[in-house]
């Protein structure tokens, strides 16, 4: 029997190792069909950052051409400095991010960092200088640690340790009985929305880019999840050129630019205060999430007092 179990478990592992191939190649091809390569130009040069500036001149964009996505958007967001994108589902938000990360080209316009159009940039240098938080973060099928480090494989230990430090995933991951060698995905230990964008942010930390986009969540975090990701965000965008896809009111009120994108078209922008007194669509977002954080939090209160 011994004879005949042994080839079976080897089968076994080599279909695992099969299985897993297969998952990651999976993974790989939904990404480029989803985002078909757009290759570098004859003769394109790296992209040369030096303080990291960001500006869109009346970009257009549509994934279809019946319908235009993106008509005409123009904003800068200045060297270390934050500038937030808010504006209902379906608006163009997480367009704006796929285009700076060039996954499409616009159809009009120019995006430029530090005075290069990155349509003429070897697109591995412009990526190479972009950490992108996205809304969804997938984790590789391997350890925690992998997962963080993907961000800059000569990091050692003490680099990926203090960037989880940053992120505040560090005293989870060490409360985990195998730590940084826990296995997480899909086979391994299922992390929370809120964990996983730690793990990203932890990621995007060892990267250090000097450009960042944060795509954050929709879906409601708990308070205290939501404010122990704002500070590692605030962290990690410190000094760095950062433009964030916002849905939380916490990111949004700090930002030095506030950007209402309606339909494709910035309706309003200006800083927070100037965009409450102007008592528009921005207001009447913010009233709206007020009053749904204010009736969630009664919510709660009375759960907790039965
Ligand atoms: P937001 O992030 O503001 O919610 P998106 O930028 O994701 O909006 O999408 C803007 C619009 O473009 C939406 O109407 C969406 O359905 C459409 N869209 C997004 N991705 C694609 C795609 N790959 N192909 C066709 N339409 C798309
Ligand atoms: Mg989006």
């Amino acid at each position: 029997l011994i004879q005949l179990y042994i080839p079976l478990n080897f089968m076994g592992m080599l279909y695992r190792e099969i299985k897993q191939a297969l998952i990651d190649i999976d993974d790989m091809f939904s990404i480029l069909a989803r985002h078909p390569e757009v290759s570098d130009r004859p003769g394109a040069k790296p992209l040369a950052v030096g303080e990291g500036t960001v500006r869109f001149e009346d970009v257009r964009f549509s994934y279809v051409p019946e319908r235009e996505i993106l008509k005409g958007i123009s904003f800068e967001v200045p060297a270390g400095r934050t500038v937030a994108i808010v504006g209902p589902s379906g608006a163009g938000k997480s367009t704006i991010s796929r285009l700076l990360f060039r996954f499409y080209e616009p159809s009009g316009g120019r995006i430029l960092i530090d005075g290069q159009d990155i349509a003429a940039v070897q697109q591995a240098s412009l990526r190479e200088k972009i950490g992108m938080v996205p809304q969804d973060t997938v984790l590789f099928n391997d350890t925690i640690g992998y997962n963080i480090r993907y961000g800059r494989w000569e990091a050692d230990e003490d680099e990926v340790a203090e960037a989880a430090r940053l992120a505040q995933i560090d005293t989870f991951i060490r409360s985990l009985p195998e730590g940084y060698d826990t296995p997480v995905g899909e086979r391994g230990l299922k992390l929370s929305g809120g964990e996983k964008q730690r793990v990203a942010i932890a990621r995007t930390i060892l990267k250090g880019p000097p450009i960042l986009v944060l795509d954050e969540a929709t879906s409601a975090l708990d308070s205290f999840t939501e404010k122990e990701i704002q500070d590692a965000l605030d962290r990690v965008s410190r000094g760095r050129t950062t433009l964030v896809i916002a849905h939380r009111l916490s990111t949004v009120v700090g930002a030095d630019e506030i950007i209402v994108l309606d339909k494709g078209v910035i309706a309003e922008r200006g800083t927070h205060d100037g965009l409450l007194a102007a008592g528009g669509l921005y207001a009447a977002m913010w009233n709206r999430q007020r009053e749904a954080d204010e009736a969630r939090e009664k919510l709660k209160r009375a759960a907790e007092e039965e």
